[in-house]
């Protein structure tokens, strides 16, 4: 044993004049997300999974959006402070998978980026991490376009 899981969701609302920034990829659209660091709700839900898998509670009590030096602030900067915490903690990060939900833009051409970037913050080899993406057929706020989510997975182990 010595294994643990931990799962994390985010969501963003769409807005134009923000930038789209998902797992550290800037992504060309006419909208992006809103919220008080970069909005990379693929990245926030990566942290989340990593924080509850080691039992370190959840992104708003780690990186508070009350904590101004976090406005604006790449949540890659966040997910490798959240890599530190977890090795401190005594683990070792096994694999993440993750999927983002969202009805537009396709996200297919970026998301070897993405997997790059978020196995490099976590100072991970790629092929530990996978992410996906899905839409969700029209339905509910990622299918009208008002918003987007993501859902992450990881292993991590007593090291
Ligand atoms: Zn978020």
């Amino acid at each position: 044993m010595g294994f643990k899981a931990g799962l994390g969701y985010d969501a963003h609302t769409l807005d134009a004049g923000a930038a789209l920034v998902l797992g550290g990829v800037r992504v060309p659209y006419a909208r992006g997300l809103v919220g008080h660091s970069d909005a990379d709700v693929l990245t926030h839900a990566t942290i989340d999974s990593l924080l509850g898998a080691a039992g370190l509670g959840d992104i708003g009590r780690r990186f508070p959006d009350t904590d101004e030096s976090y406005r604006g602030i790449s949540s890659l900067i966040l997910l490798k402070k959240t890599a530190a915490l977890i090795r401190r903690a005594g683990y070792r990060i096994g694999n993440i998978d993750a999927v983002i939900i969202a009805e537009r833009p396709k996200l297919a051409p970026f998301i070897p980026e993405m997997e790059a970037n978020v196995a490099k913050a976590l100072k991970i080899k790629k092929r530990r991490v996978n992410v996906k993406a899905t839409t969700e057929e029209g339905l509910g706020f990622t299918g009208d376009g008002s918003g987007m989510s993501a859902k992450a997975v990881c292993v991590i182990k007593k090291a």
